[in-house]
């Protein structure tokens, strides 16, 4: 039917860009030509089209200015500008929102972890997974980075249920689904490789080359990492607070225990020095109560913080009985 032909049009040329880059930039302008080169090398030498988002996080040192020139010059860059400084991750899921390939792929703009990778994790990719990581075996960062990395690695495998060796690293594919779902979750801030894998059906990584950084410095002080980490703990697990709850409970026994010592000692023994360990023992009783209190009342906020991000409770991978001329309605059976 004619109809049909051409409500499907759009998208059809929606699905025409087969691989789309995106690059979060925060202060790289001497980053950026290099990078630029590199990447686009990389995409010519995959013939199917592509695009590349630049997603500028709020630059100050004129990488916005070089990334629109970069736009005016070739027809597949697209650049993103950004009202503030709102961070790497909340910079790709604007870079999500506007891509339009059937890949998804992110990138650091310093070329720590290299562009031309890129293929190898798209081909992974199509060999039947969700999501393809990088990992970064031969890592170039100074060693308590490293090691921040490894307990927050430690931490999120633990948090999202699957084990992953570099969850930190954000040379990544995604496929179309799992884009649209990160999407539609709403989410603000958090950790993308995380909610890419609690939604991912099949996630798997493989190991790339790793390179220090080339020209400015890393965006991550130790603070801003620590950020990161308490916002990952929180936005994948009540196990924090729960963890709360339990040593305000264990408190409360040991009180509890306490005080049964006292009374049989009392009893075998005679009284202690004026009743000042009973009055501990009480203390303790009481303490555990107080910190089990707000452990739990901790629990409620929790889970009203994680309904208020509207994290998906499950998605349907597919519905049966569809239309296949129009995808969403239900065919009738006339
Ligand atoms: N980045 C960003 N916004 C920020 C911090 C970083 O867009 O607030 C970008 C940065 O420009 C780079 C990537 O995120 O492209 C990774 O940053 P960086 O190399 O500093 O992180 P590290 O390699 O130290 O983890
Ligand atoms: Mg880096």
């Amino acid at each position: 039917m004619p109809a049909t032909e051409t409500q499907r049009q759009p998208e059809a040329a929606t699905n025409e860009i087969a691989i789309s880059v995106i690059v979060p930039i925060f202060n790289e302008l001497r980053n950026i030509p290099t990078l630029h080169e590199r990447l686009k090398q990389t995409l010519d030498s995959d013939h199917r089209l592509s695009e590349i988002i630049y997603v500028d996080d709020g630059s100050s040192d004129g990488s916005l200015e070089l990334l629109s020139d970069l736009c005016r010059s070739s027809e597949r860059v697209k650049v993103l500008q950004l009202s503030r400084n709102w961070g790497q991750h909340a910079a790709v899921l604007a870079g999500f929102a506007a891509a339009r390939g059937a890949v998804v792929a992110t990138l650091d703009a310093d070329l720590q972890t290299p562009p031309e990778e890129i293929p190898k994790l798209v081909d992974k990719l199509e060999e039947g997974f969700d999501v393809v990581g990088g990992w970064r075996e031969d890592r170039h960062d100074p060693w308590p980075r490293r090691l921040a990395s490894k307990i927050i690695n430690r931490a999120t495998s633990a948090a999202v249920g699957i084990e992953m060796r570099d969850y930190g690293c954000m040379l990544r594919v995604y496929s179309r689904d799992i884009i649209d779902q990160i999407i539609a979750c709403g989410e603000r801030s958090l950790f993308i490789p995380a909610l890419a894998n609690t939604l991912a059906r099949r996630s798997v990584e493989i190991p790339i080359r790793h390179a220090k950084r080339i020209a400015g410095e890393s965006k991550y002080k130790p603070m801003r990492l620590l950020r990161l980490a308490f916002d990952l703990l929180t936005g994948f697990s009540l196990l924090p607070i729960q963890l709360v709850s339990l040593a305000g409970t264990f408190v409360s026994l040991a009180g509890v225990g306490f005080g049964a010592f006292l009374f049989l000692r009392r009893i075998i023994v005679g009284p202690e020095v004026e009743g000042v360990f009973t009055l501990f023992a009480i203390l303790f009783v009481f303490l555990g109560i107080l910190i089990l209190a707000v452990g739990l009342v901790g629990e409620y906020i929790g889970r009203i913080y994680m309904e208020v991000r509207r994290h998906p409770t499950y998605v349907v991978a597919a519905v049966h009985g569809e239309d296949p001329q129009r995808p969403g309605l239900m065919r009738s059976s006339g």
